[in-house]
This record gives structure tokens, C-alpha cells and sequence, in this order.
């Protein structure tokens, strides 16, 4: 709930209060006249700035919380390119004479938790400016008028701020700059967005070389396609850096800077946590540190090991242990179905089981996950069949034991049916090249389930040698919980002759 919202429930709750005690007869004229007072002298010091506008964070040069740029892990190309925009206003004697226009605005666009915010206040240490943060949400009240009055008091209040501290820049930092700085005239009903807006491109157009606090606005946001023409303009957010989510090199640097100031066992390797974590944000990955050293301490150990971090990677993607117990038949059932994953994950891609377990967590009675080798940004139609494959596993590994279904399949069906539609809208089904605009409804129906048919087939067969080993691998797991990769790979790897494995 944004403070903004806070105002506003507090004053309906305030003036019901003073319709009720209308309606029992008291004379509320005195009390009135001191709230009147009260409301009077806060409106006076916040224009004064005395009192922080509503939502606005503030960060001086010097604070205890200034990030610098060695404290951002994985974006080196980002701060490459922010650095270089931000030595325009480090240098601004030289590029006056120049008469090159100043910096107005930098906009960072990319994923949430990818270090925009660390970014913005790494920028603000680097220039020696004031710095001053704030989010898109907190301009938008219900009446009109307010928003814009607020953008004028944000940019006047870094000026002030600066001023006083004896400052020559100042940088404001807008997150979630898509609330504000969305296209004009879709929020018919709402003129306030508009009136808003305006007023941010009026203050960003005010902005001069000469001005004796130079303010800068950083804004961020991962809708750029939201943002108005009017905002993206040269002359406004001319600077665009991308903040994108860490390659592997990247996370291990990520880790190293979060496991600084934790203490690590021998067998903590940075860089094979840093192959599990394909997908994760930085954000995900400082979570990721800090588990791991509460499993640790849980456990009263004072080093924080493999297992911890295994452990954390396990409930930052699939969220924290769960109590239920699901009953023996049932965790058969989950059990079969791991196995049914594992077993042809490991099939069609030796060595890229990590682990195994029928512990609930999140949403799951049961999950299988897998280590990725390397980081994958382009996919084939071959990987994209076997992990179609993957998810139907778990199903199709309960109708060869048990001979039906149960519900715990329905996410793995909604993956297998996501990643035909990417088969097909890739061109890479039988219908060609298509567009999802001009596909009709039933024709993509009916490749989708080809194509799951297909790789139903597929897994059928494959699994049928391995009725025997199944059941065998589900009674390990069921007395030990959770197997990882290496064990799990023992186990189907004993006997290497499918054939000897059938029931
Ligand atoms: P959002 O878009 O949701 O506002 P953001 O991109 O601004 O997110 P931050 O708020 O900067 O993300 O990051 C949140 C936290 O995640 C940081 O305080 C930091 O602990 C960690 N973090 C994120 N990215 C990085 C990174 N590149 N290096 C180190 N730590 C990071």
C-alpha cells in the first residue's frame, strides 16, 4: 500500500469520525478548528521542505547506505555505459564550452531485481549528488492537480536539498516510471496521469547547463514499451541502459559480492551455484545467500556449506517447506512422478538431474529440478521436444504403474502446451512460418496437440522398460526424501540393460 493510499484511507476514516459525532450531536466546530490548524501548519512545512513530500526516500552524498559501483555484480556493460553518461555532468566545465546540451535523463530498462535501484544510487555516489528516490505510483491520487504538484515539489525539493548541503548535483531516481510516464490519453477517465506527465516533461525541459544544481532524473522501468513518445525523445531520456538479467559470470560475481560477509565451507563452489541459478536476478541470488546462512544457523553451524546453499536455490524457485503431509498413497504417487521426470530428463540429457525430492514446497507435493550446462538463449526443436517430454513424464510414469492419472499433472501440461506454442510460433511446427495474429484458434489447437501426442508416444515407450526400476528408485526415495543428481544417476545407471529392468 503506497503512503499516498495511507493519506487518503486515514482522511475517509477522519471524516466519517466527524460525520459520526455530527450525527450524535456533539459540537465538533473546536475540534475542527485544531485539525484545520494541524493540517495548515503541515502543508506550510511541507512546501517549505521541511517535511518530506509523500513517498519521497532521501540519500545525501554521505550516508552509511552509499553503494558504489564495485557493490554491483554482473552488468559491467550497464555501468560501462551509465559511467559514460554520467562523466558528462562530471566534466560539465568542459562540455559547456563544448556547448554540448547537459544530461536530462537516463532511463534503465530491464527485469525487476536486476540492481536499477543499486544502479541509481551508485550513480549518485559517483557524481558526489544528492540523491532522492521515489516511484511512479506515489504521483497518482485521485484528484487532479495533486500528481503534478508533486513533480514540482520532488525536483524543487533536490534543488533545495543540494543547495543546502553545498551540492552541485542533484539526482532523482523515478522507479516504476511506466505509472507516471505512460502513453498520454489512455487514461481517458483520468486526466491526473496526463497533468502528471506534463508536468515531468516541463520540469525535464527546464533544465539547464547553467543552472547552479544541476539535477539529473534516473528513471526505471521493465514496460518501455508503456512509456510515452514524448518521454523517449532526444533531449529527454535520450540515455537508455539495459539492465539485464546476469549471465553465469555475472552471478558468480553477484555471489561473491552477498557471501563477503559470510563465512563458507570448503565445499561451496560459487561457480557451480552459479550454473543452477540460470534465470536468476540479482535480487533472487542475494535472497539465495541469505537463506543459505539461515539454514546454517538453523542448524547451528558457523559456516554456511553446499547443502545450505542447495537447499536455498530449492526455495527461492519453488518457496519455503511446507508441513502438509500428503498421505502414503499419495506420496507414492509423487514419488513415481519424480522418478517419471528424472528418469527421462537424465534419458535425453545425461547428467542434468540435480536433484529429486517428495518434500512439498510452494505449490508442489514433489519436484524434479535440472542443472543447466550453460546459460541457453536460443532453443531447438529437439530441446524443446525433450522437455516436452520432461513434463509429461511425471503423468505418463503414474499410468504405467498405477494405470491412471491424477491432478498433480496439471502444471507439467500447461509447460508442455507453452513450449509447443513456442515450437509453433517459432515456425518450427508443420504449419510453416505463422503469425499468432492470423493462426486461427483451432488449427493451433490441433498442432499443439500433435505435437504432445507425439512426444506422449515417445515417453510411453520409453519408460515402459524401466517399470521395474521405478518402483525401485520411488522406495529409495520415499525413505530418504530427496536424492541428488549423482545418486539418482547411480541408481539408473546400475543396470544398463532396459531390457532386464521390466517388471
Ligand atoms: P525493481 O525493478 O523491482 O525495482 P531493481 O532492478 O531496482 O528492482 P534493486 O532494487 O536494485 O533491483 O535490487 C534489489 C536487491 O537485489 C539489491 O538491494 C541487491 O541486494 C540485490 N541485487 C540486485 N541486482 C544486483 C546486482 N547486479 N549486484 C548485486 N546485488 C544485486
Amino acid at each position: 500500500m503506497t503512503k499516498g493510499l495511507i493519506k487518503e484511507i486515514g482522511l475517509g476514516i477522519g471524516l466519517a469520525f466527524i460525520g459520526f459525532l455530527i450525527w450524535k450531536g456533539y459540537d465538533v466546530l473546536p475540534l475542527m478548528f485544531i485539525l484545520g490548524f494541524f493540517a495548515a501548519m503541515y502543508f506550510l512545512a511541507e512546501s517549505k521542505g521541511l517535511v518530506k513530500p509523500v513517498g519521497v526516500q532521501e540519500v545525501t552524498g554521505k550516508n552509511t547506505s552509499e553503494v558504489y559501483f564495485d557493490d554491483i555484480g554482473g552488468q559491467a556493460s550497464a555501468i560501462k555505459e551509465l559511467k559514460e553518461a554520467l562523466d558528462f555532468i562530471k566534466n560539465y566545465e568542459k562540455i559547456k564550452e563544448l556547448g554540448i546540451r547537459p544530461l536530462k535523463g537516463i532511463l534503465l530498462l530491464g527485469p525487476p531485481g536486476t540492481g536499477k535501484t543499486l544502479m541509481a544510487k551508485a550513480a549518485a555516489t559517483y557524481t558526489d549528488a544528492v540523491y532522492i528516490a521515489t516511484s511512479g505510483s506515489e504521483f497518482i491520487e485521485m484528484y487532479a492537480g495533486v500528481g503534478a504538484q508533486r513533480v514540482r515539489k520532488l525536483f524543487k525539493s533536490a534543488r533545495d536539498k543540494a543547495a543546502k548541503l553545498g551540492k552541485n548535483n542533484a539526482m532523482i531516481f523515478i522507479d516504476e516510471i511506466e505509472v507516471v510516464g505512460g502513453k498520454r490519453g489512455q487514461n481517458s477517465s483520468h486526466m491526473e496521469y496526463d497533468q502528471t506527465l506534463n508536468q515531468l516533461l516541463v520540469e525535464m525541459d527546464g533544465m539547464k547547463n547553467d543552472d547552479s544544481v544541476k539535477v539529473l532524473l534516473i528513471a526505471a522501468t521493465n514496460r518501455a514499451d508503456m512509456l510515452d513518445p514524448a518521454l523517449m525523445r532526444p533531449g529527454r531520456f535520450d540515455r537508455h541502459v539495459r539492465v539485464d538479467l546476469p549471465c553465469k559470470d555475472g552471478r558468480v560475481e553477484i555471489l561473491k559480492i552477498h557471501t563477503r560477509n559470510k563465512p563458507l565451507e570448503n565445499d561451496v563452489e560459487l561457480g557451480a551455484i552459479a550454473r543452477e541459478t540460470f534465470g536468476f536476478s540479482g535480487a533472487h541470488l542475494e535472497s539465495l545467500t541469505n537463506e543459505a546462512a539461515i539454514y546454517a544457523f538453523r542448524e547451528g553451524r558457523d559456516r554456511v556449506s553446499l547443502k545450505h546453499f542447495k537447499e536455498a536455490i530449492d526455495k527461492v524457485i519453488m518457496g519455503e517447506k511446507l508441513d502438509k503431509r500428503p498421505n502414503a498413497d499419495e506420496l507414492k504417487r509423487v514419488s513415481i512422478h519424480e522418478t517419471g521426470h528424472a528418469l527421462i530428463s537424465e534419458i535425453v540429457k545425461p547428467g542434468s538431474v540435480s536433484t529429486l525430492t517428495i518434500s512439498p514446497r510452494g505449490n508442489a507435493l514433489g519436484y524434479m529440478r535440472q542443472t543447466p550446462e550453460d546459460d541457453t538463449y536460443l532453443y531447438t526443436i529437439d530441446y524443446l521436444e525433450n522437455q516436452i517430454s520432461i513434463m509429461l513424464a511425471g503423468a505418463l510414469a503414474e499410468e504405467l504403474i498405477f494405470s491412471n492419472r491424477s491432478t498433480g499433472a496439471s502444471n507439467d501440461f500447461e509447460k508442455a502446451v507453452d513450449l509447443a506454442k513456442r515450437i509453433i510460433l517459432s515456425g518450427m511446427s508443420r504449419l510453416g512460418v505463422v503469425s499468432e495474429d492470423s493462426l486461427p484458434k483451432d488449427k493451433m489447437y490441433d498442432v499443439i496437440t500433435e505435437i504432445i501426442r507425439e512426444q506422449e508416444g515417445i515417453v510411453q515407450n520409453t519408460l515402459l522398460p524401466y517399470r521395474k526400476r521405478i518402483i525401485e528408485i520411488t522406495e529409495i526415495l520415499l525413505e530418504q526424501e530427496q536424492l541428488s543428481g549423482t545418486d539418482f544417476r547411480k541408481l539408473v545407471i546400475e543396470d544398463d540393460e532396459p531390457a532386464e529392468k521390466a517388471g
